[in-house]
């Protein structure tokens, strides 16, 4: 398996409630690592930007603004078949059929205040990384 990198976000709900350790510590104990990292509150600007497959969805003005009501961490993260690997151990998007010991099951509020984000395939990975790192900023 090859190694990959993956676009990782811990969101407001989470920033909220101090779990940034915790969450980041369910995705090292996966075997993720957290090769760049910084905290950002982000514009309507930049949430519309960055989720603008969702816009004709209707819950993207609720994700729009679930995403700026306060800050979130963004990384990177690095290992083996790290895009998948990821979005298993976040979970459902929904926390009521996320799995036993997931990030989603563990933390989540709701569907839409989930606590995280993750990559869905290699193009969006780097598509997303590149987004909101510099490669300068990444450091394997
Ligand atoms: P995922 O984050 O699991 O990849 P999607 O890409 O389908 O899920 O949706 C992006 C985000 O939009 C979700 O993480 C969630 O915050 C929000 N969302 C998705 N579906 C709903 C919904 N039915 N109601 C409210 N918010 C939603
Ligand atoms: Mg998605």
């Amino acid at each position: 398996m090859a190694i990959e990198r993956t676009f990782s976000m811990i969101k407001p709900d989470a920033t909220a409630r101090n779990l940034t350790g915790a969450i980041t510590n369910v995705l090292e104990k996966a075997g993720l690592r957290v090769v760049a990292s910084k905290r950002v509150w982000m514009t309507e600007k930049q949430a519309e930007g960055f989720y603008a497959v969702h816009r004709a969805r209707p819950f993207f003005g609720e994700l729009v603004s679930t995403m700026t009501a306060g800050p979130t961490v963004i990384q990177v993260l690095e290992g083996e078949n790290a895009i998948a690997k990821n979005r298993e151990v976040m979970g459902a998007t929904d926390p009521a059929k996320a799995a036993e010991g997931t990030i989603r099951k563990l933390f989540a509020k709701s569907i839409g205040e989930n606590s995280v984000h993750g990559s869905d395939a290699p193009e969006t990975a780097r598509q997303e990384i590149a987004y909101w790192f510099a490669e300068t900023e990444i450091v394997g």
